[in-house]
């Protein structure tokens, strides 16, 4: 494994690359034109070349630091640079400026330090040559072409010192240059590093908000958005991006455009409504910002939104609670007040038919006076245990069986006459803990209106499923629905649009289901039939058997 820096390898490429093909170039011109030139010195400078290739090879491996590595191959540079301008004339050798190749890689490399290193290795080599040449200490080599110039100790001096300060002023420069580069580049990488971090953080946070969020560019079509997003309104993102966000489901085209107004006015808008999504209808709430760039342009806007659907259906439910609590503690008193003279009523008007002395027309009028007191005090009793229900006794019983039971009652009612009434009941048996009276009353009156709600007659569906521990019961009719209106205020005691109801039959319902621990819910279509959806778990959790405030007096 050669453990060689990259850039001490690159360099010897590099120098290996240079000297081949100034060795080849030389040898085409040598066979192509007829003057032989005398290039043995070539040889020997490339030969020498490749052998300290060889050498900072194996020293490579030796030697792990970067640093020493390449001084030592620069240093063998500078030795070769020197042989090449001795065989090139000496003083007068037009190779002179290779050195300055050498001060400038080492300067880029190592910096100042090595530069300046390397200025002076190439101070001392030139010099030393210059000298020695100059006092003839050394000979000039046998094979040159280059004619030596007589030289003045004035020439010499002025040469050696514009070379000099050559070198020192290009070790000093080229290193300067490089030491900004270097620092420059740290700093761009370490803002490179900070940018990535906070996008990744960006990005992360708008990925994992619950919200939805969609961004719209300044002419309204959507160019982001987010996961939650997807979720919340049950689609793909690319079937959201570049649409117009009237498009979206959140704003009409005027609604848009006042909205706009409002934006640019500076206001933020803030609005609920109700969206059609795949999954049914939701009630989103959603606020909408302008986005600004960081020097405050207008870029577009910014759409957060929540699904309330669950929070609105709590938001009701605790407030039909509270309603009937009101309602429930208010009426309970005036019915108790009304139950005991009723019976002194209908007790008195019993004594007096029983007399003989009455015509016939006088005991007609009793017997409407005792039936309808009957009736009503059969209303009073049903409202007490709407209020005031009685103590659950829970038991385990078989829930399904309860129902078949409650059907084959229904069937053998007088009501129905051209009623069809379809079971599909399946598992056929299963057990939950609860009053079986209770929960068999809640049936009844749910089979009951039903088929109230048909008087022209038409299909009851009854269908069971369980479902995570839970017994759900469907009861569909065909009957003539319910309104919004009707729907909503479905389980308050006292509304009735059936001939015969008293209105308590729901309110009822809600209130044993509700001890139960389980849930009812309602969807009906106007003129095309109701469903009633009733969800009652295996076992009573604490909570749910635990009695509504408005049982409490
Ligand atoms: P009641 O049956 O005494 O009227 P309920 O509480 O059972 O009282 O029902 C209240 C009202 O709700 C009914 O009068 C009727 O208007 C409406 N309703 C209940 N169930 C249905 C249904 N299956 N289809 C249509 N309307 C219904
Ligand atoms: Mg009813």
């Amino acid at each position: 494994m050669n453990t060689m820096p990259t850039d001490a390898r690159m360099m010897m490429a590099i120098r290996v690359i240079v000297v081949t093909t100034l060795l080849l170039v030389t040898l085409i011109i040598q066979y192509t034109v007829t003057e032989i030139l005398p290039i043995n010195y070539l040889y020997l400078v490339a030969g020498l070349t490749y052998l300290l290739t060889l050498t900072y090879i194996a020293l490579g491996r030796l030697i792990r630091s970067r640093e020493i590595n390449l001084l030592i191959q620069i240093g063998g540079d500078l030795l070769v640079e020197t042989l090449l301008v001795y065989f090139t004339g000496g003083l007068d050798s037009p190779f002179s400026f290779l050195y300055l190749v050498s001060i400038i890689a080492a300067s880029m490399l190592l910096y100042r330090r090595g530069g300046l290193l390397a200025a002076s290795g190439a101070v001392i080599l030139y010099g030393l040559l210059g000298d020695l040449m100059y006092y003839g200490i050394l000979p000039l080599p046998e094979q040159t072409w280059f004619i030596p110039t007589p030289w003045t100790s004035s020439r010499l001096y002025f040469n050696m010192a514009t070379n000099f300060a050559g070198f020192y002023a290009t070790a000093l420069l080229t290193s300067l240059i490089s030491e900004k580069l270097q620092k420059t580049f740290k700093e761009l990488d370490a803002n490179r590093q900070n940018l990535a971090e906070l996008r990744a953080l960006n990005q992360n946070v708008i990925e994992s908000i619950p919200s939805g969020l969609i961004t719209i560019s300044t002419y309204g079509s959507a160019s982001f958005i987010n996961p939650a997003g997807c979720q919340i309104l049950q689609t793909q993102a690319h079937e959201v991006l570049g649409r117009h966000v009237t498009e979206l489901a959140f704003f009409t085209v005027e609604e848009w455009s006042e909205v706009r107004e409002a934006l640019d006015g500076g206001a933020l808008v803030r609005r609920e409504k109700e969206v059609d999504v795949p999954g049914g209808r939701r009630t989103i709430g959603f606020a909408l910002t302008p986005l600004r760039t960081l020097d405050g342009k207008a870029s577009g806007y910014t759409l957060i939104f929540q699904d309330l659907t669950e929070m609105k259906k709590l938001e009701g439910e605790i407030r039909l609670k509270d309603r009937m609590a009101a309602v429930g503690e208010l009426s309970a008193g005036i019915a108790h007040e009304i139950r005991n003279p009723l019976a002194a009523i209908a007790g008195s008007v019993q004594v007096l038919k029983n007399s003989k002395a009455l015509t016939p027309q006088e005991e007609r009028l009793m017997s409407i006076v005792l039936k309808e007191s009957e009736r009503l005090n059969k209303t009073i009793a049903d409202f007490l245990r709407f209020v005031r229900p009685q103590e659950k006794r829970a038991a385990e019983f078989d829930v399904a069986a309860s129902l078949s039971e409650t059907l084959d009652l229904l069937a053998n009612s007088p009501e129905l006459q051209k009623h069809e009434i379809r079971r599909e009941i399946e598992p056929p048996s299963f057990h939950i803990v609860g009053d079986a009276d209770q929960i068999r009353q809640v049936f009844w009156n749910l089979v009951r209106n039903a088929v109230q709600a048909m008087p022209e007659g038409g299909v009851m569906t009854v269908r069971t499923e369980v479902e995570a521990e839970t017994y759900r019961i469907v009861f569909a009719d065909s009957g003539r629905g319910m309104s919004r209106g009707e729907l909503q205020r479905l389980f308050q005691p006292f509304r009735t649009s059936f001939p015969s109801g008293t209105g308590l039959g729901m309110a009822i319902c809600y209130r044993i289901v509700q001890e139960h621990g389980g849930s009812i819910e309602v969807q009906s279509w106007q003129g095309g039939g109701t469903a009633v959806t009733v969800v009652l778990p295996a076992t009573v959790s604490e909570q749910g058997a635990r009695p509504l405030p408005a049982a409490r007096f």
